[in-house]
């Protein structure tokens, strides 16, 4: 079977370590700096970093309309951490534009300076499975304060959405590729390649 074409955002943020991600899991990683490098593939990551700057950049290169007409053309996309703020349809604290292309609304840097970053154990629902323990880390991570209609919850920790789904957008608060042996990515570039 050809492997899954995994765009990674590379505006900003750490998708290096995502594109190591994909290539563990047998995907193929391709850094997109340009809308038309969207043409041709299965999936896109858009990586944590730095939301308002992301914000910036994708409006500066048009991919403010070229995302959603990826997901539109049959493309799935993950964002994670400052990516699911921008895919988020509301974000509070401070208010900030986003694509609206998932509706939740997520609160920035919601667990505050003395928990700045941290590493827990969660629960995942893989594919319609039992939930399995996962290593979720969080890095000035949002949270997830209001999941809508439809949107399915794939992870959690203490109760709280972590991860959620609706149908080819994934979005998720904490860093996926920090977490050997990288499971959400698996999960992801095997969902991609199906369409
Ligand atoms: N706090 C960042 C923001 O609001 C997100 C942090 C991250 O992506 N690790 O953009």
């Amino acid at each position: 079977m050809e492997r899954a074409r995994i765009g990674l955002l590379a505006l900003q943020g750490d998708f290096t370590a995502h594109g190591r991600a994909v290539a563990a899991v047998g995907g193929e990683a391709i850094e997109v700096r340009r809308p038309e490098r969207l043409a041709g593939l299965d999936g896109l990551i858009m990586p944590g970093g730095e939301s308002t700057t992301l914000l910036r950049l994708i409006d500066e290169y048009g991919f403010r309309e070229a995302i959603p007409e990826f997901v539109e053309a049959g493309g799935s996309v993950y964002g994670t951490c400052a990516g699911l703020i921008l895919l988020a349809r509301e974000v509070r604290d401070p208010v900030q534009s986003s694509l609206g292309m998932i509706d939740v609304t997520v609160k920035r840097n919601a667990y505050g300076r003395q928990v700045d970053s941290f590493a827990a154990i969660g629960s995942l629902r893989a594919n319609g499975g039992p939930p399995v323990s996962a290593e979720m880390v969080f890095i000035r991570a949002p949270r997830i304060t209001r999941v809508g209609e439809g949107i399915e919850v794939i992870g959690e920790l203490e109760g709280e959405p972590t991860l959620v789904r609706r149908g080819r957008i994934w979005a998720g608060t904490f860093h996926p590729e920090l977490s050997q042996p990288f499971l959400i990515h698996r999960m992801f570039v095997e969902a991609a390649r199906r369409r």
